[in-house]
């Protein structure tokens, strides 16, 4: 059995962070199962090598630690591909050239072959999107899975056409993600309660491509005394700004603490 902890290296790892390295890494200990690391790091336009660097070392000087190597994401683009490339083959995915501000005031769909001709000649760029209308004749059984200690079913109905493959990086977190849990042999995914919405979508893929569903665990985030999500803006609660700042690991994993 295996778990991971897999930020993405978007900024300094902060007091939100250390919350969940202590609960995917504690659940390891907990369970006597290893847990891995892993960089999830896709997104080349906001992912950057020296703060890579800096979850090594702010997880380490917190007191975690994991067997190498360690997977990088971006150094796997073409098995993400190739899942997007086997969705495509079977009819799943559609391009979507709205922008943004479109999407406000429609939501996604196919659109005519005329138009995908004519959109492609103007070299215009689009997105690929997971048709839910196809999906659905596919799925002989109720989606099922645990989250949270809690037997759950994906509600096909209620989700909606994503992104599998994005306009700027061809791929897409939900693909990156299962995929890597599936090769990882991961067993258990604990991570925090941000990603309750996501998890329907990744076992639909995971019912797609035939791979295992892992038990979900969602753990409640660490929230400012204002109620607001930490994120990577607030810089004063950064593991190295805490550490420069004297304080010591044990004092900042106290901190992290709900
Ligand atoms: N990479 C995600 C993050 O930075 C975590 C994804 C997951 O645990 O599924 O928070």
């Amino acid at each position: 059995m295996l778990t991971r902890f897999a930020p993405s290296p978007t900024g300094y790892l902060h007091l939100g962070h250390a919350h969940a390295a202590t609960q995917a890494f504690g659940f390891g200990r907990s369970e006597n199962i290893t847990c891995l690391l892993r960089i999830e790091d896709i997104d080349k336009t906001r992912c950057r090598p020296e703060y890579k660097t800096a979850i090594y070392q702010d997880l380490d000087w917190l007191g975690f630690d994991w067997p190498i190597p360690v997977r990088i994401q971006s150094q796997h683009r073409g098995a993400y591909v190739d899942v997007i490339d086997n969705l495509k083959e079977r009819g799943l995915l559609y391009r979507c050239f709205k922008t943004r501000a479109e999407l406000q005031d429609a939501p996604p769909a196919p659109i005519s072959d005329t138009e995908i001709q004519d959109r492609l000649g103007q070299k215009e760029l689009f997105a690929w999107r997971l048709s839910i209308d196809k999906c659905r004749p596919r799925l002989k059984n109720a989606l099922a899975y645990v989250d949270t200690d809690q037997d759950k079913t994906v509600n096909i109905d209620t989700l909606e056409d994503i992104v599998v493959g994005r306009k700027d990086i061809g791929t897409s977190y939900h693909i990156a993600v299962t995929h890597d849990d599936m090769i990882q042999n991961i067993t258990h995914v604990v991570r925090g309660a941000d990603f309750i919405d996501q998890t329907p979508y990744h076992v639909l893929i995971q019912h797609l491509m035939g791979w295992p569903v892992p038990i979900y665990h969602h753990h409640p985030l660490l929230l400012r005394d204002d109620g607001e999500k930490l994120s990577k803006r607030h810089s004063d609660t950064t593991i190295r700004s805490l550490r420069e700042n004297s304080l010591t690991a044990s004092q900042v994993l106290d901190m992290s603490a709900l």
